[in-house]
């Protein structure tokens, strides 16, 4: 048992090592310094002991999809002294009645898309706490099957989120179509757009973009953030 479990993070350790190299070399190809590219390590349905062997590495960034077992691990995490530092984004789809344990226990969240929805987590973002770092998810192709908002919803949505207190807007999601060969830089370019028309958003930092497959090519085209489980955890069951 403990033999299988040493092998495990030590697998997990060596996945992730060759991620970060992987996303230093892309960044590199596509003339872009290291440090502008954050990797969020995806964690869903994977052990806070995972998670805490990386945070022990110096891995920051952690990303969650299902709000009952994230709060269970971030609270489980809470009395290890190596994960003080762990930054939690919330990565998967927001109802309405989950707005306030997202509020409450996140850093991040980067699946807004409609106002209800940020204005509730405007309101019940604990006022010890700093203001909740939001991206927009945008439907970069127009799928009916798909979250995030529209393309042409987003100058509307920015313009009401950028008045909410205790969010702090950084940037775009995507999660594209696979047959989409272009929307990282269709994405980029709306994230540029938004830049050129609220200079007054001074954190508009961040596009998160690039999965396990597709990380590579998402810095080519201006991701700072990829968002990474598979190629770190291994498969999920
Ligand atoms: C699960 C998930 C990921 C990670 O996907 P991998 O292919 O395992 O790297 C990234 N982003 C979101 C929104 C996810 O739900």
């Amino acid at each position: 048992m403990i033999k299988n479990e040493n092998n495990n993070s030590k697998s997990v350790i060596e996945n992730w090592q060759k991620v970060n190299t992987q996303v230093a070399m892309a960044g590199e190809q596509a003339n872009r310094p290291e440090a502008d590219v954050t990797l969020l390590a995806v964690s869903k349905t994977k052990p806070a002991e995972m998670v805490a062997t990386l945070a022990e590495q110096g891995q920051c960034h952690f990303g969650e999809n299902y709000l009952q077992e994230a709060i269970e691990k971030i609270n489980s995490l809470k009395a290890n002294t190596d994960c003080e530092d762990i930054v939690w984004h919330y990565i998967g789809s927001i109802q309405r009645n989950k707005t306030r344990d997202i509020a409450e226990n996140f850093d991040w969240v980067q699946t807004v898309e409609r106002d209800i929805i940020a204005k509730r987590l405007n309101n019940q973002r604990p006022e010890a706490l700093p203001p909740l770092n939001v991206l927009i998810q945008v439907n970069i192709d127009n799928e009916d099957s798909k979250s995030g908002c529209l393309s042409a919803e987003l100058p509307e949505l920015i313009s009401t989120i950028k008045g909410y207190k205790r969010l702090q807007l950084r940037g775009l999601m995507i999660i594209p179509a696979k047959s989409d060969t272009n929307a990282f830089a269709r994405t980029k370019q709306l994230f540029e757009d938004v830049k050129g028309a609220h200079p007054e958003l001074s954190k508009w930092d961040t596009l998160s973009m690039g999965m396990s497959g597709d990380m590579v090519e998402a810095i080519a085209e201006g991701s700072t953030m990829v968002r990474v489980g598979t190629a770190i955890f291994g498969e999920r069951s």
